[in-house]
């Protein structure tokens, strides 16, 4: 069985989870795992790729400087043509979103999205969220020559190394019906919540806009920034570069400090690895709970000035 990883690279970065699709690779492979990067000047990326696959292929050209997915297909298809894949892995962002339905169906295989697991004992089976992440789903695919898979990011992150073989490769694309034009940047707020140490985070618990200032006060004492969960966004009570969770940002603190967040699992998938989690929530029964290495069951407005308080009164 081949297994290819498509690597994905923007702007002159690999991405890290290109890494985790060859982790993948070579946990299911039976024959080998090989790397495919597309682009121009991505030579540099294949010697790290290479720890991890078999064999990894570059093919550089011009025309694949800017991810295209009409040229990535069209040059895929050729080196498919002479490396028949048992499984494409793509990883589960707008560049293997984008590529993994186009390249299913010229390679007749059947294709799996937001893949967090796969089973290839008897035929093909993957387990893969459903319902926007709400409900999970164990799919057998039909059997087929080829399979094309979108891998979730961050499952797969650990794995160890192959150290194998690199071979480049020159393949042109035809002339595509779509031009890249321009990188847009979004913009950046003024807190960058993944950066942060410290984060005290306000679920809709803290109930209005004018209370945030309480968390704020917290944060400052504490020499960290305030983030929220996707309601206290959702209320226009913190900007939206401040949201935790599967729809917001993934954040690794020092510290968490969670102030009546529930802990739903959109929002536990976004803070679970935090180094050190401490919820405050009045409800003894709430799933943040579960994740928090301290809890303290209680009103955020009692426990939060005594916080401030006695922070305040340390601080001199
Ligand atoms: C597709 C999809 C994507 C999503 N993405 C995200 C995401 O990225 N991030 C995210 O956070 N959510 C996301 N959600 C929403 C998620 O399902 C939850 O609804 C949300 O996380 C709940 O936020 P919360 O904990 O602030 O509010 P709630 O679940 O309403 O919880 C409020 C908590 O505050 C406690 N509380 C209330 N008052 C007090 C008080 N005075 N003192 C102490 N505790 C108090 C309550 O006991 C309760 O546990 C998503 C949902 C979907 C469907």
């Amino acid at each position: 069985m081949r297994v290819f990883a498509i690597a994905e690279h923007r702007m002159g970065e690999l991405n890290p989870t290109s890494i985790e699709l060859l982790n993948l690779a070579n946990a299911i492979k039976k024959e080998s795992s090989e790397a495919v990067i597309l682009g121009k000047d991505v030579k540099g990326f294949a010697d790290e790729l290479a720890k991890y696959a078999d064999k990894v292929w570059v093919i550089q050209d011009d025309s694949l400087e800017f991810f295209n997915p009409e040229t990535y297909v069209d040059v895929l298809m050729q080196f498919f043509a002479n490396n028949k894949p048992d499984i494409v892995l793509l990883p589960n962002t707008s560049f293997g979103i984008e590529l993994a339905p186009l390249l299913a169906v010229k390679l007749n295989a059947p294709v799996a999205t937001d893949v967090v697991g796969v089973d290839v004992s008897d035929g093909v089976k993957v387990s893969k969220y459903i319902f926007q992440g709400k409900l999970m789903v164990d799919l057998k695919l039909r059997e087929a020559e080829s399979y094309v898979l979108a891998i979730r990011q961050g499952v797969f992150k650990e794995g160890s190394e192959v150290g194998g073989s690199v071979e480049e490769i020159s393949l042109k694309p035809s002339e595509p019906k779509r031009k890249f034009v321009q990188y847009i940047e979004p913009e950046v707020g003024e807190v960058d919540i993944t950066q942060a140490d410290i984060l005290v985070t306000v679920g809709r618990g803290i109930d209005d806009a004018s209370n945030i200032e309480l968390a704020e006060e917290l944060a400052e004492l504490l020499g960290g920034v305030v983030a929220g969960s996707r309601p206290v966004i959702d209320n226009g009570w913190l900007p939206k570069d401040r949201q935790i969770g599967i729809s917001g940002k993934t954040v690794k603190p020092k510290l968490y400090l969670g102030l009546a967040v529930s802990g739903a699992f959109q929002h536990v998938m976004g803070m679970k690895d935090s180094e050190l989690i401490i919820a405050i929530n009045k409800d003894p029964e709430a799933p943040i709970f579960g994740v928090a290495h301290y809890g303290i069951v209680g009103d955020i407005f009692e426990v939060v000035p005594e916080l401030v308080e006695q922070l305040s009164k340390l601080k001199g």
